[in-house]
């Protein structure tokens, strides 16, 4: 989902975009390979568990759903919303989480705008690929459009933040 010019949005008001593609776009596939690689249980599900207990990125936690700034943050701001069940596929999520996800993100992209103002951002659902059944857990991105990519970022792929998330986190939390 895109919000903003600078987030590439071509519309004025914020949009999504749903398309079936005949690949697995290296996105997932580098996730997929992440999941692979953290044996004996779920990266995503040791994330939230570990988060919650230390609570300082922990924006959000309402029972069914968590949303962190991830200690991975490559950019400002950066959140994760991640259901507490796991399951890998966005699709088989009932009525009640989907709409507990939605208050979720509404809740961040709200505190986001008394923190930072009107910024333009990318929403961006994960789910695991039709056919894998296991080593992925379905989550959302939101990705604020607070710095450029310049010359060394391009150059290596390598994201400098300059807000570590947990300062994020607490500006967030403290935000109404
Ligand atoms: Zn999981
Ligand atoms: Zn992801």
């Amino acid at each position: 989902m895109n919000s903003g010019r600078e987030a590439g949005a071509s519309l004025e008001h914020p949009h999504a975009q749903l398309l079936g593609i005949p690949f697995v776009p290296r996105e997932i596939a580098d996730e997929l390979a992440g999941f692979a690689r953290f044996s004996g249980s779920c990266l995503l599900c040791t994330t939230w568990e570990a988060e919650v207990v230390v609570g300082h990125r922990v924006i959000h936690d309402d029972g069914d759903i968590v949303v962190l700034c991830p200690f991975w943050s490559g950019t400002p701001f950066e959140l994760l919303v991640v259901p507490k069940d796991h399951d890998p596929h966005l699709h088989a999520a009932n009525d009640a989480l989907l709409a507990a996800t939605g208050r979720a993100i509404r809740d961040a992209l709200h505190r986001l705008r008394a923190v930072v103002g009107d910024v333009a951002y990318n929403l961006v659902f994960h789910s695991a690929p039709y056919r894998v059944h296991d080593d992925y857990h379905w989550h959302v991105h939101a990705l604020p459009k607070l710095t450029t990519r310049a010359g060394f970022e391009l150059g290596t792929g390598v994201l400098i933040n300059i807000i570590p998330p947990e300062i994020a986190a607490r500006d967030l939390r403290a935000a109404s």
